[in-house]
């Protein structure tokens, strides 16, 4: 005999007993995101908070008028932290801190007294006058301080806040300035070094970088964005803007119908969650170019997330959208009008930094330099301009690979040029190493900073030029070395990409290292049309004094192993 442990089943036609009711609840609503368009303005965080309290461009009027009068301590926190970016400038690193304490301590802990001061220069292009008026700020403000920066601006260190409304005069009397140099804002517009110069240059982007600048920069509509949002254009076929990791990017290409124009480009960017930008497939003509990239930006200003910062960039609401989504928004709500189909710009089989002598379209030449990972000073800046108008040139340009390029120069003074910035350690036929290592700001002055990184990386293209001068035959690898994960010298792109962190020695010691990525890369004639972030290499660490032994053994296997052609991502 079997026991029934269960209810018998229901015959179909006994009445069920009535289940107690439950509350019905309404189904939850799905947690706002920010959006303003589809969320509303609310802020959803406190930066979202202080941003729409006061504008922040405005903060310029209190720093003219209280705190440099009054000093660094009568700068509030909203504006010490936040809306002074919005105009080029951010608290620096107190020396000594080491980079174990970077993420114990409170900022405020962390942050000097003086200033970072970042010098916006749309394209990179400066004339001499410009540049001697960098180089003197930097000289009497800066205790001689500048880097060349990967995104083609100058940064200058140590400048006291009651400096700042003389500094401004100085820039904005030779038509330069700091405004929107960071902050939620349109940053500095990168531009081919080359435009307007290079013999094989498909179209001049110069007009549309001055079109956007005059139009939108300091334009108040677009100043509260959710989070930085990065541009580039380009007409030169090497594709010399790092156009993949930015928000938005426009790189030339030829139509079959309607000639010569531009390839769209959208969202992308390192940091978190890395992702490399993507086309939209459509053509944009020179003329349309400052509408279009007006119409992106005000997708993201109106559609960006803004609820968690690290969720704010462009790249993300084109991964919930995707490529369709967001050109069908664009040429409907912000456009009014559809775009025309158009190519994909042809792959790049020449390298973008344009180090080298170089023949202009003119008939003149372009030097390109390479300081070693973009540190100058005001010193060399000034006699850069002095040389370059000694050899008959008022221009100079900046590159996003912290090169420097002297252009105009008359084919009979250009060796005199490349022996003269040679002198002042300005290479313009460097090794493989110092042309392709690029290093982001480190500890000496970055409060995010873990490790240090311009002088490291300095030794080690010595020690590398020293060690490999016998592989006659090297492939250039890239070597981009980070301070933190923050990616501001694209670890992820890069052959070699290093990021800072604290390591364990073999003695057991914590000391500052790298996590090693190998294989980044951006798009280039031997990888299709997919480009490559870089691999994390599990496990591989480095320390820093290791650095040059790691490299070394890495290319020597590479040289050994490698086939013809063979690149080092492939
Ligand atoms: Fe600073 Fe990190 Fe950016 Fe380097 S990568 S400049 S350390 S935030």
């Amino acid at each position: 005999m079997t026991t029934q442990t269960t209810a018998p089943a229901p015959t179909g036609t006994a009445e069920r007993p009535a289940r107690p009711e439950r509350p019905v609840r309404p189904p939850r609503a799905a947690r706002p995101n920010g959006q303003w368009k589809v969320d509303g303005t609310t802020p959803l965080n406190h930066n979202e908070e202080f941003k729409q309290e006061s504008d922040p461009l405005a903060v310029r009027e209190r720093i003219e008028q209280v705190y440099a009068r009054e000093g660094f301590d009568s700068i509030p926190g909203d504006d010490l932290h936040g809306r002074f970016r919005w105009w080029g400038l951010y608290t620096q690193r107190k020396p000594g801190i080491d980079g174990g304490r970077t993420a114990t301590l409170e900022p405020h802990e962390l942050e000097d007294r003086y200033f970072m001061l970042r010098v916006r220069i749309d394209g990179g292009a400066l004339t001499t006058d410009q540049l001697r008026v960098i180089a003197g700020i930097s000289t009497e403000f800066g205790r001689g301080t500048a880097d060349i920066t990967d995104r083609q601006n100058i940064q200058l260190h140590w400048v006291e806040v009651e400096s700042v409304p003389e500094i401004w005069r100085r820039l904005e009397a030779v038509g330069l300035s700091t405004t929107e140099a960071c902050g939620d804002v349109p940053r500095v517009i990168l531009g081919s070094p080359v435009a307007g110069v290079a013999k094989d240059e498909l179209i001049d982007p110069t007009p549309v970088i001055e079109t956007i600048q005059r139009r939108y920069i300091g334009d108040p509509s677009l100043a509260n964005l959710p989070r930085k949002f990065k541009s580039a254009i380009t007409g030169h076929p090497s594709l010399d803007v790092v156009h993949e990791i930015n928000d938005v990017a426009f790189v030339p290409v030829v139509h079959p119908e309607l000639g010569v124009g531009y390839d769209l480009w959208v969202g992308g960017g390192l940091s978190t969650a890395p992702r490399l930008a993507e086309r939209l497939g459509v053509f944009v003509t020179q003329e349309q170019v400052p509408d279009v990239w007006h119409g992106v930006v005000q997708i993201f200003r109106d559609y960006g997330y803004r609820r968690l910062r690290n969720k704010a960039r462009l790249k993300f609401l084109l991964a919930d959208w995707g490529v369709e989504r967001f050109r069908e928004v664009l040429e409907s709500e912000y456009l009014g009008h559809p775009l025309p189909d158009g190519p994909p710009a042809p792959l790049p089989d020449t390298p973008g930094d344009h180090v080298g002598v170089h023949e202009q379209k003119d008939g003149r030449f372009y030097v390109g330099v390479a300081p070693a990972v973009g540190r100058v000073s005001g010193e060399i800046l000034a006699k850069v301009a002095d040389l370059a108008e000694e050899h008959g040139s008022h221009r100079v340009r900046l590159t996003p690979y912290q090169k420097l390029l002297v252009l105009d120069v008359e084919a009979e003074k250009v060796e005199s040029l490349v022996a003269g910035l040679d002198a002042l350690g300005l290479q313009a036929r460097p090794s493989l190493f110092r042309r392709n290592t690029i290093a982001c700001t480190g500890i000496e002055f970055c409060k995010l900073a873990i490790v240090e990184t311009k002088a490291t990386a300095t030794s080690a293209i010595a020690s590398l030029e020293e060690r490999l001068g016998d592989l006659t035959n090297l492939t250039p690898i890239t070597l981009n070395v980070n301070g933190c994960p923050n990616s501001c010298a694209r670890i992820q792109t890069a052959d070699i990409g290093l990021k800072g962190q604290i390591v364990m020695d073999d003695d057991g010691n914590q000391v500052p290292g790298f996590q090693v990525h190998l294989g980044g890369g951006l798009v280039s004639a031997d990888r299709g049309d997919e480009g490559g972030l870089g691999r994390t290499v599990r496990g591989l660490k480095v320390t820093a004094d290791e650095l040059p032994d790691y490299v070394e053994r890495v290319v020597r296997r590479f040289d050994a192993e490698r086939t013809d052609g063979e690149s080092f991502a492939h």
